[in-house]
């Protein structure tokens, strides 16, 4: 067996790469508490993820899992193609020319991935490469080069990404390789869809549409990393599922000092829609190299989740780096000991302060409540659609939730959400039944002993979804 982590709330999205590609080494990851797998269709190949995603379903088949699977897509981003020997050297002063003529590219001419380029920038427009590692000035632009000076250099490897700040991308959302990999998605359906450089709702439709002709209904989850996400917010948030604050790209698209205080701002409008929020991207970064984090990225990490993240992400320090399994073990110990410290009865307070005069909102809040009042040992939440588990995780309790859904799909989406353990439930028919399975849950678990109370959640007639209106208080015998 491997033991569930149900002492800890933050949930943690390991990106799966080079480092981590076997059958053990996944195996690994989720001892030590991986909770959704990332694969990023920048790298690999599409069989590789494929592989990656056969490997996690087993895995789950033979512990009883939930491992869930996040697809990561590339989206409309500008990259530097094909280097000689892959890397350049880019030197103060000189004169490069990025062109989107298919070469291979040298400290005079690079090639770049998308046509739009030499059309959407401007004499004048600064350049940055790398994550704003390296940065170029436009001096003139043709139909096919942008004639640029290097104003900072350095080295530069293929495939490193290229941002215009303050510049509108003409370039389609879905470019023919971004339809290949949708329709890859729509095969393959694994429990996210992440789409990078979302610029507003009508991009997540898109997809949407895409995926519904493939057969496939796939949670979206949309990174903001784009200036124009940061003002289009409120109908992204509408449009999707779940939201990324991808602050890797962020911080290169707007002033890299109003990305804590985005984040911020992000994470609220998440918690309040209800829509589970991942803070991704640096978050352990030395740990790629060494085996203990800064004290900034530890202090990171637990800021991420008082700011009220649901999840938190690894990506290069599982990807490629030295240490996944110490990143992930060491990002599952700073997310226990934040937790401790969460003042929960207060974000109780304030949050009951959103809510809606709706039933499901109105039982969701006061499972939490009595929870918290009676000191309960856990909560129940039966759910047919996911609803009402993130409805519960959204006021943040003290007490792990047992969310038991029917469908594999909706226990892997539920993955993700802050404070939720899904559990595969037989179908239930009688009301009695429910209480009973409750109880039988928890004690499997080992999360109740005998005089604890527990919260049960559900909806009467049993099976319909959006019908949450029974809250019942059980005392474990
Ligand atoms: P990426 O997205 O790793 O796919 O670029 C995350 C980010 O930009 O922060
Ligand atoms: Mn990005």
């Amino acid at each position: 067996m491997i033991p569930y982590h149900f002492n800890r709330r933050t949930k943690i999205v390991c990106t799966l790469g080079p480092a981590t590609d076997t059958p053990e080494m996944i195996e690994r990851l989720i001892r030590a508490g991986m909770d959704v797998a990332r694969l990023n269709l920048s790298h690999g190949t599409l069989v590789q993820h494929a592989h990656y995603l056969k490997t996690i379903k087993r895995l789950n088949r033979k512990y009883e899992l939930n491992v869930a699977v996040l697809m990561d897509l590339p989206g409309p981003k500008y990259r530097i193609g094909r280097i000689t020997n892959n890397q350049v050297i880019l030197k103060k002063g000189a004169t490069v020319i990025l062109t989107i003529q298919d070469i291979e590219g040298n400290a005079e001419r690079l090639p770049i991935n998308l046509p739009e380029l030499p059309q959407d920038v401007r004499r004048g427009d600064i350049i940055l490469l790398a994550d704003g590692k390296l940065s170029l000035k436009v001096n003139q632009t043709g139909e096919t080069d942008i004639k640029c000076r290097v104003l900072i250099g350095g080295l530069l490897e293929t495939g490193k990404g290229l941002v215009v700040p303050g510049r509108h991308v003409s370039a389609p959302f879905i470019t023919p390789a971004m339809k290949q990999d949708i329709l890859f998605a729509a095969q393959q359906k694994p429990d996210f869809l992440a789409l990078s450089f979302v610029g507003g709702a009508g991009n997540i439709e898109d997809v949407k549409i895409l995926l519904r002709e493939n057969g496939a209904d796939i949670p979206i989850i949309s990174k903001i990393e784009r200036e124009e996400a940061v003002h289009n917010l409120d109908s992204i948030l509408d449009a999707s599922d779940a939201i990324m604050v991808a602050r890797g790209d962020l911080g290169v698209e707007i002033p890299l000092e109003k990305v804590p205080l985005l984040q911020k701002d992000i994470i609220l409008k998440c918690n309040r829609a209800g829509k589970p929020v991942i803070t991704a991207t640096e978050m352990l970064e030395s740990m790629i190299n060494t085996a203990r984090p800064t004290r900034a990225e530890a202090s990171d990490v637990a800021n991420a989740i008082f700011d009220g993240t649901d999840a938190v992400m690894l990506s290069a320090e599982t990807a490629i780096g030295k240490y996944p399994l110490g990143a992930v073990s060491m990002m599952a110990r700073i997310a226990l000991e934040a937790e401790k410290k969460l003042p929960y009865e207060r974000i109780l307070t304030e949050r009951g302060g959103w809510i809606e005069p709706e039933t499901d909102e109105l039982i969701s809040y006061n499972a939490c409540h009595t929870a918290f009042s009676l000191k309960a040992a856990a909560i129940v939440a039966y759910t047919q659609s996911g609803s009402t588990a993130r409805r519960v995780s959204r006021f943040r309790p003290q007490a792990p939730v047992l969310a038991i859904s029917s469908t594999d799909k909706i226990c892997g989406q539920l993955k993700i959400c802050w404070g939720i353990f899904p559990i595969r439930g037989r179908k239930i028919t009688r009301v009695s039944n429910m209480f009973e399975t409750a109880v039988v849950q928890c004690r499997n678990l080992k999360i109740v002993k005998p005089g604890d109370l527990i919260i049960i959640t559900g909806g009467i007639p049993i099976g319909q979804a959006g019908t949450t209106n029974m809250l019942k208080v059980e005392l474990i015998k």
